[in-house]
């Protein structure tokens, strides 16, 4: 499933390889842990960084079915990209543009009565119907209509589409802790959001779609699925219960191969420090790699000293602090390492190379927020599919 690197484009410093093909396998897989609920790729941030456009075509041909957004403007990307299927976005401001989400076929998460009124004006406006789906907080605590205000919120929504204004196609919510299978919160969770599914129901909804999952629960708990299971994460092919298993134990594959390459190489004595405030000293003489990335392209600054990565399928750390633009590493007297030569940050472990988990567990962070926080110095090269344009 995983495709080969081209080769690095001549001067390119650092390339973000991001394969198609795994997130297409991801999503089939990811639908065999489904089962008959529907999947929707999550592609909020990019595409959690990978790219919102190739991705969301990817899980397009994997099987999801709906794609999912946080803002709107991320909805109304990929309708104007010519993206069909089901769109849902669910983060906005008073004063988001609804209508343009309306005019696109954008489903639309309402956790709060002023959007509802603010979407309900969108639709008397273009004439549009729109499509909502009514948020709970079942106990996240973040987004949602608190369960005492939910009622509401629903009588509101149902008064809307009695003068055809909207449709409540879903009901929806999130959990706090769906990564640690078991946590009593789960449960709790789940008979809040049912209460809340019976109450809409009473209410004459007919709801299309009840959803609940993020990836941890569509790979741990087949009670949680409902009509739609919402999978961000482990599209991309990271573990979403790290924990518990690998990315090749849920049958995912990471994505994303982050390559730099060596800017410079030099040898040094014993003795050198290395990098701002000489966190690294050379123990003996050795040869210094210089690696043109540094935190303003998502190398975090705790990666001082401790990040992994490979030059020539050998295992180093970087040696110092990271820098703006660039960390350094300690090759070894014996490296014959040269200046243009491949520095593998993080890919799919196959090789031997890091994963994004493990910088994730090295930083004290999540895979998530390596993998998202990549700047837009890092080009996106795409492997995996012939694709078109
Ligand atoms: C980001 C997000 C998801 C996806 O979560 P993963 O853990 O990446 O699968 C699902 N639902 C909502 C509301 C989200 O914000």
């Amino acid at each position: 499933m995983t495709s080969p690197l081209p080769p690095a484009r001549p001067g390119s410093q650092a390339t973000a390889y991001v394969d198609l093909g795994a997130v297409e396998g991801n999503v089939r897989a990811l639908r065999g842990h489904a089962g008959p609920a529907a999947l929707m790729a999550v592609v909020k941030a990019d595409a959690y960084g990978h790219g919102l456009v190739p991705v969301a075509r990817a899980a397009i041909r994997g099987g999801a079915t709906w794609l999912g957004t946080a803002r709107l403007s991320e909805a109304i990307t990929l309708r104007d990209n010519g993206i069909p299927g089901r769109l849902m976005a669910w983060q906005a401001v008073p004063g988001a543009d609804f209508a343009a989400c309306l005019e696109r076929e954008i489903d639309l998460g309402v956790s709060a009565p002023w959007a509802l009124d603010e979407i309900v004006a969108a639709a008397r406006h273009t004439g549009i119907t729109a499509r909502v789906h009514l948020k709970v907080d079942t106990g996240l605590g973040r987004a949602g209509a608190y369960a005492a205000d939910f009622t509401a919120l629903l009588d509101a929504a149902v008064a809307a589409a009695r003068e055809g204004t909207v449709r409540v196609v879903g009901v929806w919510s999130h959990l706090a802790c769906a990564d640690e299978p078991g946590h009593p919160s789960i449960r709790a969770q789940q008979l809040v959001f049912e209460a809340a599914v019976a109450e809409a129901a009473r209410a004459g909804c007919e709801l299309e779609v009840r959803h609940l999952a993020n990836s941890a629960a569509t790979v741990t708990d087949p009670s949680l699925h409902y009509d739609l299971v919402r999978t961000g994460i482990a599209i991309y092919g990271l573990s979403p219960v790290p924990a518990l298993g690998d990315s090749a134990a849920y049958g995912l594959t990471p994505a994303m191969t982050l390559v730099a390459r060596l800017a410079l190489v030099k040898d040094v004595p014993a003795g050198q420090g290395v990098s701002y405030g000489h966190l690294y000293t050379t123990t003996e003489a050795t040869r210094l790699g210089l690696v043109p990335l540094g935190y303003a392209d998502g190398i975090p600054r705790n990666a001082s000293n401790v990040g992994p990565l490979a030059v020539g399928g050998v295992r180093h750390r970087i040696a110092g602090r990271v820098c703006m633009d660039q960390v350094v590493v300690d090759l070894g007297a014996g490296s014959n390492a040269r200046a243009g030569d491949d520095v593998v940050i993080f890919g799919t472990g196959g090789a031997g190379e890091p994963t994004a988990q493990e910088w994730a567990v090295s930083t004290g962070t999540i895979s998530y927020e390596i993998v998202t926080r990549l700047g837009p110095r890092v080009e996106r090269e795409y492997v995996g599919v012939e694709e078109v344009g």
